[in-house]
């Protein structure tokens, strides 16, 4: 039984490698928080963000500096690339001049229509899409002053802007309404949907730390996802991105939207606990980042309680004192030393991923 509606039909966009909308699998982005003319810094945090599943990367472009690394940047990495921009729209030129697969402009902050006008043409010339992000935050003065900037008023800044973009003919559009509290983010993606099928790009942002964020954005994302709305997808934490991007695939998963990766189910210790299970968890969930294969495992306090309460897991280790045990779907398989546990249960998912077609 699925909780989620069917999705929305959206028009479907490319960047670079990856479809977005018009039916395509929901694609997890996120954005780097290096600074962009540090090439070697930027390519490594990308390709730690590949690993853990994230599929299109956006960084900053405050300057012509940021702008040119995109061009070596783009030679490093292996997923496209949105180049993110703010007032200056010949940061924007630059960097799809430099290779950039999509624009993020705020064409509020831009200026004048000749400029957001310049930018269009560039973005058709190198055939890569815009993405309008639109933020409570950062509304068009007029807008503001007369509609607030609640759900209605951000819109209403969405339905301004498109018909702008629509009007130099250009039709490569993805947009995002996003606000720092769920209810606005929701409530303007959800008019936002009613009024375009334009793909939505779909998040709480400055959504604040890990406990805040991640919850902000289950909240947020999780239920516009189950209403059918939203093509892809950030998490947005004051944290290491690689977070942002294991909460989205999490959030996916929780959905039975997309799964990829090892689903751990491990149990909140008891006074029947005998091993340090936090730190155990903790370690193998790192450990395991960059599997692909869709693969639960257990990760269970006690020999008692802990094959039984995670029969459907694939693999499971639980602790005992001075032995525990492998599991495999609620069955015992052998006794295992205590030190060892964590060494077997990963070799264990290893042989999973081989046997499943992994590498
Ligand atoms: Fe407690 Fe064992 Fe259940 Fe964990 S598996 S919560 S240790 S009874």
């Amino acid at each position: 039984m699925s909780i989620v509606k069917k999705r929305k039909k959206t028009r479907q966009i490319t960047i670079g490698s990856v479809k977005v909308g018009g039916g395509a699998p929901i694609a997890v982005q996120s954005m780097t928080n290096t600074y962009t003319q540090d090439v070697d810094a930027t390519v490594s945090q990308i390709r730690h963000l590949t690993m853990a599943g994230c599929e299109i990367i956006r960084v900053a472009v405050p300057d012509m500096e940021a702008a040119h690394a995109i061009k070596k940047i783009k030679a490093g990495i292996d997923i496209p690339l949105i180049a993110d921009i703010h007032f200056d729209h010949r940061l924007a030129i630059a960097a799809a001049e430099c290779g950039a697969d999509a624009l993020r402009i705020n064409p509020g902050n831009i200026g004048a229509e000749s400029r957001v006008l310049k930018v269009v043409q560039c973005a058709k010339e190198h055939g890569i899409s815009i993405r309008i992000g639109v933020n409570s935050g950062s509304l068009e003065k007029q807008i503001e002053q007369s509609m607030g900037n609640g759900p209605k008023a951000m819109a209403e800044s969405a339905r301004r802007n498109v018909e702008l973009l629509q009007s130099m003919d250009f039709n490569d559009i993805k947009l995002s309404v996003k606000a720092s509290d769920v209810s606005r983010s929701v409530e303007a993606c959800r008019l936002v949907s009613a009024q375009t099928d334009i793909p939505l790009h779909v998040g709480v942002t400055e959504a604040g730390g890990v406990i805040a964020g991640i919850t902000k954005s289950a909240l947020g994302i999780g239920m516009l996802l189950a209403e059918g709305i939203g093509d892809t997808i950030r998490v947005s934490l004051t944290r290491d991105p690689v977070e942002e991007v294991r909460t989205a695939w999490e959030i996916l998963r929780a959905l039975g939207i997309r799964k990829r990766g090892v689903e751990i189910i491990s149990c909140p210790t008891c006074g029947r606990c005998r091993i340090d299970l936090f730190d155990i968890a903790e370690k193998i969930e790192k450990a395991l980042l960059k599997f692909k294969v869709p693969v639960k495992i257990a990760i269970m306090g006690c020999v008692v309680n802990g094959p039984g309460e995670a029969k459907e897991a694939d693999i499971g280790i639980a602790g005992g004192d001075g032995m525990g045990i492998l599991f495999k779907k609620g069955k015992l398989v052998r006794k295992v030393p205590q030190d060892r546990l964590m060494d077997v249960l990963l070799e264990e998912v290893k042989n999973f991923e081989k046997e499943s077609g992994g590498n």
